[in-house]
């Protein structure tokens, strides 16, 4: 029978077999080895691997998707202060605490300057569905005025794939669609490393983003390849350490509340 003869196998043992329990005895001997040194590691001074300083600042987080105490307000619901348009001053609607697109006003620029950055960003396409693709809730999220995270009516909404809600422009698909139907309320939060360029203005670290679409991760740490374009490759262009913050007017009527940005340090920022 099967079992009887596995009995007579292991009762028998031949000559490769006592090899085989040599080896296996020698490895539970450097595994026993292991055990002990990781005891004798137990015994040290744990105070040896403590370190005390720098001491993180404390910050107020305020309530889920409130701004930090350390956040600059670039959009609060009630005025567009922090705001203007390339020719002056801030045109698009506000009411009830958000504002929207006057399509044909032109795009927003934040009159601060900003480089590594943590943004947070509410937008809504408009629940009236109107237009198809690229036309159906078209905005967009610039940094440094040139790098920007799509805004799109995604819902049910096929485009191409590098140009849908989340995608960092004609540069990286978002991993997944995580957008809200028409009318809904969104958010965008975005880390941002800022490119860095040598004297000569060639480029010596590229801007990388990470960004969450409604909380879901959708871009992870991606390099960027150069500012947005809508025809042709990306390419760096040179420009100063701070720079304004776009939001696009692509004359459709979406609105944003809740805006604020953290200005990382360099080493909040992991350089
Ligand atoms: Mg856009």
């Amino acid at each position: 029978m099967w079992d009887e003869q596995e009995r007579v196998g292991y009762g028998r043992a031949g000559a490769g077999q006592v090899g085989w329990l040599a080896a296996m005895l020698s490895v539970m001997a450097i595994g026993v080895g292991v055990a002990v040194s990781g005891i004798a590691q137990q015994q040290g001074d744990p105070a040896l691997t403590e370190v005390w300083q720098p001491e993180p600042r404390m910050v107020d987080p305020g309530s889920p998707g409130a701004a930090p105490s350390d956040a600059v307000m670039l959009f609060d619901g009630s005025n567009l202060d922090a705001w203007r348009h390339a020719d002056g001053d801030a045109a698009w609607e506000v009411r009830d605490g958000m504002m929207t697109v006057v399509a044909g006003a032109g795009s927003l620029y934040t009159r601060q300057g900003f480089g590594d950055v943590q943004l947070h960003v509410e937008w809504r396409a408009p629940d009236i569905v109107e237009g198809d693709g690229q036309g159906r809730g078209n905005s967009g999220v610039f940094l440094m005025n040139r790098y920007e995270v799509q805004v799109l009516d995604s819902f049910d909404n096929r485009t191409y794939s590098n140009g849908q809600a989340a995608s960092i422009y004609k540069q990286h698909i978002p991993q997944v669609n995580a957008s809200r139907a028409p009318g809904e309320w969104q958010t965008y939060d975005i880390l941002f490393e800022a490119p860095r360029f040598n004297a000569a203005g060639v480029v010596e670290s590229p801007a990388t983003m990470t960004v969450l679409h409604n909380g879901v991760l959708v871009q992870h740490h991606v390099t960027l390849r150069g500012s947005t374009t809508f025809i042709g490759e990306p390419a760096y262009e040179p420009h100063s350490a701070r720079q304004p913050i776009q939001l696009q007017d692509h004359s459709n009527p979406v609105s944003f509340r809740n805006i604020w940005v953290r200005e990382l340090t360099p080493r909040q920022a992991g350089r």
